[in-house]
Formats: C-alpha cells, structure tokens, sequence
C-alpha cells in the first residue's frame, strides 16, 4: 500500500476513514461510461433509447466505483480489528489504496485484511450476478426492471470474474502478493524472506502482463495500453517493495538514538516569521526548525512553509501559523529501529525527522546521515539479516 498520493481529492468520510478520489479515477469513471454506452448495453438491448443507455450507464459506472470502495473498506475494517489504523482510501486509476499507518503486526493480521477485499468483491459478484438471474427469469412480470438486470450483471460479472481474480493473482502488492506473503511468513517465520518472495512475484507478474500488452497491441488491439499500465504501476510498486527490503537488511539492528544529533537549534511558535528568517535561518542555513513550546515538540517549520508567506507579511506572521503541526508530523523515538525510521521518511518529503522521547525534542534525525550510513555498510559489504 503507496503512501498519500499527490493529487487526490476528499470526497467523503466514512466509518472515520478519508475517501479520497485521485484525479485519474474521474478518467476511468468515463471510460467505464463509454465503453458501456457505446459497446455493451446497446449490443444487449438495442430497444433502448440513447438518454435511457447513458443513464443506465451512469448509474452501472457509480455503483463499480462503490463497490470498489467496499472492496477497500472490508480491507480497512479488518486492519482495524488488528489495531492497524487506516488514515485514507484513496480510489485511482487501477482501483483503490487504501493507507495504513503502519505494516500488519502478524502473519495472520495480513492475511485476513489481505483476504477481506477478494472475499467482498466476491460477494458483490455473487449478489450481482444473483439479481440478474431473477430480474430475467421475472421479466414477463416486471418488464420495467430491465435495466436493473444489465446494471447488476454487469456488477456481478466485473466484480467477480475481473476484480476478484485480479486482486488475487500472487504478486505484491496486490492483494494475493500479500496473502502469499502471510503464508510464507506464517510458515517460516520470517517476514524479510516473504516479502522478497512475493515482491519477486509482484514482478513476474508484471513482466507477464507487460508481454501480454505487446501481444494485444501488436494484434491490433488497444486495450493492451490498460494491461501495459498496469504492468508499469505493479513492477514499480514491487521494486520499491525488494528495495525497502534490502535498506532494511542493510541497516540491521540499528537504532535512531546511535544516528540523531543532539545539538540543534529551535524556535518557538509565537516567532514571528521574519525573526526566524533574520536569526535562524539565514546565519545557519536552516532548511527545517523544530519548534518548541516549553518542553514540549508542537511542530515543524521549513523553508518551503516559511516561502509560503509573502515578505510584507514576515513581521507578523507567527511561525505557528505555518508550520506542519504535531499531529501531521512523522517522528521517530531514540529506541526505534533505523529501518522505522526509513519506512517514515518514505512517507514524508521532509529532510530530517525530530526524534521525540516523552514528549520532549532529544535530537533531529537527518536524511542524509541516514542514507550515508546505509552507504558505508554497503561500501564495507556489511550486511545484517534479523
Ligand atoms: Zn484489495
């Protein structure tokens, strides 16, 4: 599961979880529009009028979005019950993502939330597909339910012959890439192994993919561009996977409070903004400043929140006012592990991460003291499996 992505909007908030919709998904819902409009419902039930198909398919594209979204909350629900917290569902072009907080605790946690999605998108197949069976054998009855039947078949057969399969073909991070991990994982104990087995997996199945759109395209057919991008999303999404593997190898047992540094500077957030700038900033070449109240860490302020203010405005502008708040912020503990805080600074663009013990700033952990040091085990071909 990616991190936030850029580019997505909130459309709605349900069971405590952001629905975010990312611009590429409004692409899809006309694609799916028009290729029922023009294709499928006219070649099935030719009586029907141009408004009434656009209709019927408008209607048909919103439910496979909604059940798109079941697909991802049943994901959701379950993470919850293993207490991993879901921030967001984002819907984009090959589906939904949906966010979580941190990796599934156990073997068993991610197989079932792994699980949940396929099970739901089968479900839906099954009562779709049930709909249509019984609107046709009534139609004699009930004439005017019709369209219900073509929206339901088509439901049903999307759900459970395309959504459901290819969610469980075996390679991460589809969904059947991370049951096949929880397997191996629950067999062998070992998570780092599963995970490069079926991230491999993830690849092979995009290399399979990618062959099969050549082959489409070659014969004249254009739908080999949709399995070409999917095979592009999948092998990315696997590499990054082994890659954030291997960094966690490399760094071992390593631990944040061996790599911070303790000598920083702070602000505080009633600073105003051109203080800082005059004090801070400019004398030290500060790219990112804790800010402290008291004790206590209340945020983050850098170069790119401080641009953000226009220069007649520096002198009145408190700090507070732009920077990135505690609650929005990744931090790590001295205690962690360093592989911890490289899955943080794959979800955050900022250059260090403030390193926090009982509330309190005890040191700042660069980005690029991190990378160095994964650089110089590498060098000296130091390589720790845990
Ligand atoms: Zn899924």
């Amino acid at each position: 599961m990616l991190g936030r992505m850029p580019g997505s909007v909130r459309v709605a908030r349900i069971l405590g979880i952001d629905i975010r919709i990312h611009f590429s998904w409004i692409v899809i819902f006309f694609l799916v529009v028009v290729t029922l409009a023009d294709n499928i419902f006219p070649a099935s039930f030719p009586a029907w009028s141009r408004p009434k198909v656009f209709v019927v398919s408008a209607v048909a594209a919103f439910l496979f979005f909604c059940s798109i979204l079941a697909h991802e909350l049943a994901h959701a629900v379950v993470a919850r019950r293993f207490r991993m917290s879901v921030s967001s569902i984002t819907l984009f072009l090959l589906g939904g993502v949906a966010n979580l907080t941190k990796e599934p605790p156990s073997a068993r946690a991610e197989f079932f939330m792994a699980a949940a999605g396929p099970a739901t998108s089968v479900v839906i197949g099954l009562a779709g597909l049930g709909l249509e069976a019984f609107t046709d054998a009534n139609l004699d009855q009930f004439p005017t339910l019709q369209p219900v039947g073509a929206v339901a078949g088509y439901l049903g057969f999307i759900n459970a012959f395309v959504l459901a399969p290819f969610n469980l073909v075996p390679g991460f991070p589809l969904d059947g890439g991370r049951i096949l991990r929880s397997i191996i994982w629950g067999l062998r104990g070992d998570r780092a192994t599963a995970t490069r087995i079926a991230a491999r997996g993830g690849q092979a199945v995009a290399g399979l993919l990618f062959l099969g759109a050549v082959w489409r395209l070659l014969s004249g057919d254009s739908g080999g561009l949709w399995w070409g991008l999917i095979a592009y999303f999948l092998y990315n999404a696997a590499t990054s996977t082994l890659q954030q593997e291997r960094l966690t190898g490399l760094v071992g047992t390593v631990r944040v409070g061996q790599l911070m540094t303790t000598e920083f500077r702070t602000t505080t957030p009633g600073t105003t903004v051109g203080a800082l700038i005059r004090d801070l900033v400019l004398p030290q070449n500060l790219r990112a400043i804790p800010v402290v109240s008291g004790e206590r860490l209340a945020g983050l302020v850098t170069i790119g929140d401080l641009r953000k203010v226009e220069q007649d405005q520096w002198s009145v502008t408190p700090v507070q006012a732009v920077m990135t708040p505690l609650a929005e912020l990744a931090t790590v503990t001295p205690d962690d592990q360093l592989s911890t805080a490289l899955e943080r600074f794959g979800s955050t663009e900022l250059p260090l991460l403030p390193v926090v013990k009982d509330g309190a700033i005890v040191g700042l952990l660069y980005r690029e003291s991190v990378v160095g040091y994964v650089r110089m085990r590498e060098a000296l071909g130091l390589e720790s499996r845990r």
